[in-house]
């Protein structure tokens, strides 16, 4: 099943690249695997190219990331980030976390690389707030985007990559489009000072969308895993 519905997206991938005139390696695939069990990334790694997978809670990261350790992957955080578990992330060396939204958090992170992974570096995104006030709950502020990323820039244990971004969840996915612009072009006007060279949107219903509009990570979930059964709350 997973082999299937990831040669499906690899399809449409592909085409939306295309006409997009983008090449393929322009995008990166992240498997959203959360709330689906470690076996389930495990089949994707043997049957499909994936070779990157995304995880949005803390302790369900850091059980995958130890289940799953000879697996050669990148290991990606994209779920909201609460300062008391950070310490517990930064030990399982994600390969990105895409979620940073504060100054407060921005020094969090810093002050425990700093603690417990001196020699290092970490790369992050900072997650911007949609427009929607009604529906947006979390990431920055459009007019904070630029001395947050100042700020990380300061910091020497962390190395600012680019933006992600949730959209609103909307009933045609088409309308999400506007959205993606906006953020692209907050990239651009930012990449002066900083190489905001990731752009992290698009999920199962708008990753089309999200390719011709200039994304390098497209976060799929239910497309390659299936349902979550579970309830996320
Ligand atoms: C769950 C999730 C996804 C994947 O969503 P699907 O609609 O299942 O593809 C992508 N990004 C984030 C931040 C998520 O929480």
């Amino acid at each position: 099943m997973i082999k299937e519905n990831y040669e499906s997206i690899e399809r449409r991938v592909c085409e939306a690249c295309a006409r997009a005139g983008r090449k393929r390696e322009s995008v990166t695939v992240i498997g959203v695997s959360k709330l689906h069990p470690a076996e389930a990334i495990r089949e994707a790694y043997k049957t499909t190219p994936l070779r990157a997978f995304g995880e949005n809670y803390v302790q369900e990261f850091c059980a995958k990331r130890d289940a799953l350790v000879d697996l050669d992957v990148e290991w990606h955080f994209i779920g909201h980030l609460q300062r008391n578990k950070v310490r517990a992330l930064l030990a399982k060396r994600p390969t990105l976390i895409h979620t940073v939204d504060s100054i407060e958090l921005t020094d969090t992170l810093e002050r425990i690389m700093s603690e417990d992974r001196p020699e290092e570096v970490q790369d992050v995104l900072i997650e911007v707030r949609h427009g929607d006030e009604d529906t947006a709950k979390t990431g920055c502020y459009p007019n904070q985007l630029e001395e947050l990323s100042e700020h990380i820039a300061r910091q020497r244990h962390l190395k600012l990559r680019g933006l992600m971004l949730i959209p609103p969840i909307e009933a045609d996915p088409a309308q999400t489009r506007h959205w993606f612009k906006d953020i692209f072009r907050f990239a651009a006007w930012m990449n002066d000072r900083n190489d905001m060279s990731v752009l992290s949107y698009g999920m199962s219903s708008d990753f089309e969308i999200a390719i011709e509009e200039g994304a390098t990570h497209v976060r799929i979930g239910t497309a390659i895993f299936g349902e979550r059964h579970v309830n996320e709350s």
